[in-house]
């Protein structure tokens, strides 16, 4: 069944249009007015004419004016909705995180899971493969974090947990049949030839919580590392004589970085000068969310140890940061107010650039004609009004 959305200004690759409102090729990125956003089946139709005669007759949804952008993607999500994936690694839960997000503009996730034994590993790679043959909206995959993790930069991962890797978890680790898989590592827990099996066996690998060398790092990205998990948090700093990661990620010009846009993880100044060094579309906004997103309760349980979300920054008992209260809306915002980004490019860092860096952007992170429409409608303070997956309303 079409439906045709109107009154809306769509981002868009609007200089790629065709007469007919088909894509011919990606344009530049543009926000534009007056057209008419057909949808069909769950994907993009075309961006037509409001007098176009496939407009007649169809279910149409005023958008009052409002910014519609490409659904959000956010490749670390540890909970949301009062559910931590870790405690409860279920289809339900799966669906409980996803829908406290979709609510706040998220229209695919990878439902992320920090150090665990690999039992437990097991039955989250279990749980994603069933929501993803169930046909569940959003989830995308999965985001493993650890165990194979820098003691020393670990976080709130709990160091029972952490481990080398060795080749005998490559199968485990490649479990997944459907959708992404993302695996956070240091590199020095393991080897380059590992990291290039683990490539081989189609999963993206992001370097994080680590304190590797700038050498260690330049021969991980060369042997297949894809991205880099929070970047800045969790990782060696940037030394006069040693790079170290930090200096890695951003001297490398093809790997994906993800950031923590809060104002408190990283320091505004510290980001806006790392947009400087790369291109802005290796950059993702990522919440890398706690159970508190979209849930009233300010404290909760992570792997026994009680979580106080203050002024919306979530600590532990000894004041380390553990995950966020962000959500990805909320994340657009702040790339707009503290790093000075236009929203166009905020909007992208939420949607097109982790859908290329996931390997969707052939159908996700865009609006444009074939791919899944996937959408969230801001209000003029970037509120979210109303999102969609695969065509369907929600809100
Ligand atoms: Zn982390």
């Amino acid at each position: 069944m079409r439906s045709a959305l109107v009154n809306g200004r769509i981002l868009t690759d609007g200089a790629a249009l065709s007469a007919t409102g088909m894509a011919v090729g990606q344009g530049a990125a543009n926000i534009i007015s007056g057209r008419t956003l057909l949808l069909s089946g769950g994907r993009i139709e075309a961006l037509v004419d409001p007098g176009d005669p496939r407009c007649s007759g169809v279910a149409r949804v005023d958008l009052e004016g409002g910014l519609l952008l490409p659904g959000f993607i956010d490749v670390q999500v540890n909970g949301g909705g009062g559910v931590l994936f870790n405690d409860d690694p279920t289809p339900e839960a799966i669906h409980a995180v996803g829908a406290a997000h979709r609510c706040l503009g998220t229209t695919g996730f990878l439902p992320t899971l920090i150090s665990e034994d690999f039992a437990t590993i097991g039955r989250a790679i279990a749980a994603v493969q069933a929501s993803l043959d169930a046909g569940m909206p959003g989830v995308l995959g999965i985001h493993i974090e650890g165990p194979f993790l820098n003691w020393a930069r670990r976080g709130v991962h709990d160091s029972k947990h952490l481990r080398v890797l060795d080749s005998s978890q490559v199968s485990l680790l490649a479990r997944l049949r459907r959708g992404r898989t993302v695996l956070t590592l240091a590199p020095e827990m393991t080897t380059p030839e590992i990291i290039a099996g683990l490539t081989a066996a189609g999963i993206l690998v992001s370097a994080g919580h680590s304190d590797a060398s700038f050498a260690q790092t330049t021969a991980a990205i060369a042997h297949g590392v894809r991205g880099f998990t929070h970047l800045f948090n969790a990782m060696a700093r940037l030394e006069p004589r040693e790079p170290g990661i930090v200096g890695a990620a951003l001297d490398d010009q093809n790997t994906w970085c993800g950031i923590i846009v809060d104002g408190h993880h990283v320091d505004p100044v510290v980001l806006k000068l790392a947009l400087r060094c790369k291109r802005h579309d290796r950059f993702m906004l990522v919440t890398d969310a706690m159970p508190a997103v979209g849930s009233a309760d300010p404290s909760f349980v992570l792997q026994g140890r009680t979580i106080q979300v203050v002024d919306g920054i979530c600590r532990d008992e000894n004041g380390t940061l553990a995950g966020t209260a962000l959500d990805m809306a909320a994340a657009v915002r702040n790339a707009v107010s503290l790093l000075g980004l236009d929203i166009v490019e905020a909007a992208r860092m939420a949607s097109e650039y982790p859908a290329e860096f996931l390997g969707l952007g052939h159908e996700l992170g865009r609006i444009a004609p074939g791919y899944r429409a996937n959408l969230v409608l801001l209000d003029d303070e970037f509120q979210v009004q109303r999102t969609w997956v695969e065509g369907a309303a929600s809100l």
